[in-house]
C-alpha cells in the first residue's frame, strides 16, 4: 500500500511537472511571438541541409539561418523570430546536431525578424551573440535608435545584455574554422555579413552569409534628406564591398527575396551542378540592392518635384 501511494504520488509529481513545464514553455518571453499572421509570410518550411563542407541551412524560405560545423562546435548565423526558436532548434537537431554544442551566434542586423529568437537560442545553447558594433547597442534593449530608416515601424525583441561586438575585417576563429566580420551598413547602422571557406574533399568554396541591403524605411523618412547622406554613402561602400567578396555561395538574411527558396528547392531535389554555387551571386545581389536604392531616390526626386503632391 505504502509503495501503491508513492507510485500514484510519482505519477501525480511527474504529471505536474510536466504541466509546469509546458506552462513554464508556454509562457516563454524570450519565444514569445512578435507580429504572428505578419511574421507567418517568412515561415514557410525548408528542409534542414547540408549545403557544402561545413555549411548548413536549418532556415525557413522567407528568414536564413546557417549553421558552420567546426572542430570545436558550432557557429549559428541569425535567429528569426521568437515563434520560430524551436523549428529552428529541431532543424539543427534532425541534421544530428546539439543546440548545446553552438558556441556563437553571428547576426546580420538587429531587426526583430533576423534577431528575435537570438534570445532564446543564446540562452538554450550558452552561445555568445555577436554583432557589429552598432548593432550590439541596439542589443542591449531590444529596441531600435531614431537612427534606423525603419524605426517608426519596429517592434521592439528580446534582448541581449552581452553581446561581442565586432568591427568590419576582424575574424572569429573557431577550432578549424575562420569567420571573418564584413560591414554593409546602410539597412541599418550595424548591419554585417560574414563569410568564411567550407571545404569539401578538395573542393574549397567562399560562403557569404549577406545581410540585407534593401533600402527600405518607415513612412515619411527620405533617404533623399541631406541628414540621411551617411545613410546613403553606407549603401554605396556596402555594395561595392560586397561585389569584391569572393563568393562562391551566398545564403541570404531573406532567402525569398534573392531567389534562393528556389534555387535551395532546386539543390534538394538534387539538380546538379549545384544551383547554390554560383561566383556571381554576390555581385548580382549588391546590382539589385543598388538598383532599389536608385529608384527610391528617384521617386524621392519626383515627389520633391512635382508640387501639391
Ligand atoms: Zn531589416
Amino acid at each position: 500500500m505504502k509503495q501503491n501511494v508513492s507510485i500514484i504520488g510519482a505519477i501525480l509529481g511527474a504529471a505536474l511537472a510536466s504541466c509546469a513545464a509546458q506552462a513554464h514553455q508556454a509562457d516563454d518571453p524570450l519565444t514569445r511571438p512578435i507580429a504572428p499572421d505578419y511574421a507567418q509570410r517568412w515561415l514557410t518550411p525548408l528542409p534542414p541541409a547540408h549545403v557544402h563542407g561545413n555549411t548548413y541551412f536549418v532556415g525557413f524560405a522567407g528568414l536564413g539561418v546557417a549553421l558552420i560545423r567546426t572542430s570545436d562546435g558550432l557557429i549559428l548565423l541569425d535567429g528569426a523570430v521568437p515563434q520560430a526558436v524551436r523549428d529552428v532548434e529541431a532543424n539543427i537537431r534532425r541534421l544530428g546536431f546539439r543546440v548545446e554544442d553552438i558556441r556563437y551566434i553571428l547576426t546580420t542586423e538587429p531587426h526583430w525578424d533576423h534577431v528575435g529568437g537570438v534570445a532564446a537560442l543564446a540562452r538554450d545553447s550558452g552561445a555568445i551573440v555577436v554583432a557589429g558594433a552598432p548593432a550590439a547597442e541596439v542589443f542591449r534593449t531590444g529596441r531600435v535608435g531614431s537612427d534606423d530608416p525603419q524605426s517608426a515601424h519596429l517592434t521592439p525583441f528580446p534582448a541581449v545584455a552581452n553581446v561581442r561586438a565586432m568591427a568590419d575585417g576582424e575574424m572569429l576563429r573557431l577550432g578549424d574554422t575562420t569567420v571573418t566580420a564584413r560591414a554593409t551598413p546602410g539597412h541599418t547602422a550595424g548591419s554585417m555579413s560574414w563569410s568564411w571557406r567550407s571545404c569539401e574533399g578538395a573542393r574549397c568554396l567562399d560562403v557569404v552569409f549577406g545581410a540585407s541591403l534593401n533600402a527600405v524605411s518607415a513612412d515619411g523618412y527620405r533617404f533623399s534628406d541631406p541628414a540621411h547622406r551617411t545613410v546613403v554613402e553606407s549603401f554605396r561602400s556596402s555594395f561595392a564591398a560586397m561585389r569584391a567578396l569572393p563568393c562562391d555561395i551566398l545564403i541570404t538574411s531573406h532567402p525569398d527575396q534573392f531567389g534562393l527558396d528556389a534555387r535551395y528547392r532546386r539543390f534538394q531535389a538534387g539538380e546538379q551542378p549545384n544551383p547554390l554555387i554560383d561566383p556571381n551571386a554576390c555581385r548580382a545581389y549588391a546590382d539589385r540592392a543598388e538598383q532599389r536604392l536608385d529608384a527610391r531616390l528617384a521617386t524621392e526626386a519626383g515627389q520633391a518635384a512635382s508640387p501639391g503632391s
